[in-house]
C-alpha cells in the first residue's frame, strides 16, 4: 500500500488524484484528528494537512 497524503483544503483534491494514479484503488480520505497536538504539513504547500488520503493502521481498523 501507498502512503498516506496529508493534505489541506486547498488541496485535497490534488491528494485524491496523486493517490488514484499512483495506487489505482479508490481513496479513502478521512480527517486528521484536529484534537491531537500535531502539526502534519500539506504535502503539496506549508498550511496544515487537515485530511488524510489513504489507508494508514490507526484505530480499530487494521488491528485483524
Ligand atoms: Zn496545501
Amino acid at each position: 500500500m501507498g502512503k498516506p497524503i496529508y493534505s489541506c483544503e486547498e488541496h485535497i483534491e490534488e491528494a485524491l488524484d496523486d493517490w488514484v494514479y499512483g495506487v489505482e484503488t479508490v481513496p479513502e480520505f478521512t480527517l486528521v484528528d484536529k484534537s491531537e497536538n500535531l502539526w502534519i504539513t500539506c504535502g503539496y504547500c506549508e498550511n496544515r494537512a487537515i485530511y488524510m488520503v489513504g489507508n494508514e493502521c490507526s484505530g480499530t481498523k487494521c488491528r485483524n
